[in-house]
């Protein structure tokens, strides 16, 4: 027996405003769809979690990830009914027992809820979480009332859906074959094959992220969680030092700045991340940047920084905590810092998972003083913030 799930992302989504499909804009410091596939990802009884995603959205996705662990993305089709027929036909080669299908604009799914899904599907062929209609309903087609629904037996459907793979599998290429290509859900594809699908109770909590008003919400909400069960808070600080060697570039927290010196180091020598880095692993007392990545390993050579810092991070999360603030002041006498900021706040926020106004960057000259006055050389400082469980 084996369970896994389908997690629909392929969407434009823009009914929540901005300029990204909704599943990539941020709650919480991390992506909308990065808290659907986590929750998936590390539930117990869901072996593999397949992500189907739009077209041209690869780069999106990529950074979406952030250390959770999912098949390869499948690319979608144009409605929602194509790309989760397309998310089955990718599992066939691993065909599970059953499958889970799921809405990414869902983040809070919890892990028990999931676990009522799967174990419903031992006494049903498909299953469906749904809540009990409480507003009364009218039938108005042209915004005329022609009657009032009996609101009793009417269910709002949620995902996941449940179903036994090959089930579903050999409904959705039916309804593919047949034309009929207006269902809304899995569920109606499964009562569209003749398959009967059980209704268990939905949860308010899993709801879906339409509106950008419900974006900043579920923003809110994490926050809240995040003070709450989050109390330790504990500080690091990482500082960094590289020498000048003849060049045509620096690279600073991930930012490449023309520059007639480039910095000399091991790896591409990015001393703000390093010093981020340390700083992380500080807070956290987990040694430091050569503890994880001796320079002595060649393969470390040229290695761009972002590794040692998804690293550090990777730690962080590993002790259920966050980063909740990152400090960094940069000290050189050129290049001028100061229009990169904005770019290097960009690199940086989606691989600590914060939002843009939670981290400083700052740079100041030594007045022509010490190693980075005659322009040896540049330094780094960082200090972080970092909210773990209570001990
Ligand atoms: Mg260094």
């Amino acid at each position: 027996m084996s369970t896994a799930a389908v997690i629909v992302a392929a969407g434009s989504g823009l009914r929540a405003g901005g300029e990204q499909p909704k599943q990539y804009q941020l709650i919480g410091g991390q992506p909308v769809l990065h808290w659907t596939l986590d929750a998936f990802a590390k539930h117990p009884g869901i072996l593999h979690v397949l992500p189907v995603i739009g077209e041209g959205h690869e780069e999106l996705f990529a950074r979406t990830i952030n250390g959770v662990v999912t098949l390869p993305p499948v690319t979608g089709g144009s409605t929602r009914q194509d790309s989760c027929r397309l998310g089955l036909e990718a599992l066939e080669a691993i065909r599970p027992t059953q499958v889970l299908i799921h809405d990414a604009a869902r983040p809070f799914a919890a892990a028990e809820f999931i676990s009522h899904v799967i174990a419903a599907l031992a006494y049903h062929d498909a299953v469906i979480p749904a809540l009990p209609v409480a507003d009364t309903l009218k039938h108005a087609p042209g915004g005329l009332i022609k009657t009032t629904v009996d609101r009793s037996a009417m269910y709002a459907a949620q995902t996941p859906q449940g179903f036994h793979f090959d089930k579903i599998l050999a409904a959705h290429r039916r309804a593919f074959a047949e034309g009929a290509g207006n269902l809304t859900d899995d569920a109606a594809v499964a009562e569209f094959a003749g398959i009967s699908v059980a209704v268990i109770a939905g949860r308010r909590e899993n709801r879906k992220l339409t509106t950008a008003e419900d974006i900043s919400e579920a923003d809110r909400f994490l926050a809240r969680q995040f003070s709450r069960e989050l109390t330790d808070v504990v500080t690091g600080q990482g500082i960094d030092v590289h020498a000048f060697e003849p060049g045509d570039h620096v690279i600073l927290c991930g930012v490449a700045i023309p520059h007639p010196a480039r910095l000399k180091g091991h790896s591409d020598a990015d001393a703000p991340m390093h010093a981020l880095t340390d700083a992380i692993l500080g807070a956290i007392g987990e040694g430091d940047i050569g503890t994880h990545f001796p320079p002595s390993e060649a393969k470390w050579k040229g290695a761009a920084s972002r590794i040692f810092l998804e690293k550090a991070v990777h730690l962080v999360a590993q002790r259920g905590g966050r980063i909740a603030h990152a400090d960094i002041t940069i000290l050189c006498e050129a290049p001028k810092i100061a229009p990169h900021i904005a770019a290097m706040k960009a690199v940086l926020a989606p691989l600590l998972g914060l939002p843009l106004k939670r981290i400083a960057i700052k740079a100041t000259t030594t007045e022509g003083l010490g190693f980075t006055g005659r322009s040896e050389g540049l330094a780094a400082f960082a200090t972080v913030t970092v909210r773990l469980p209570e001990p």
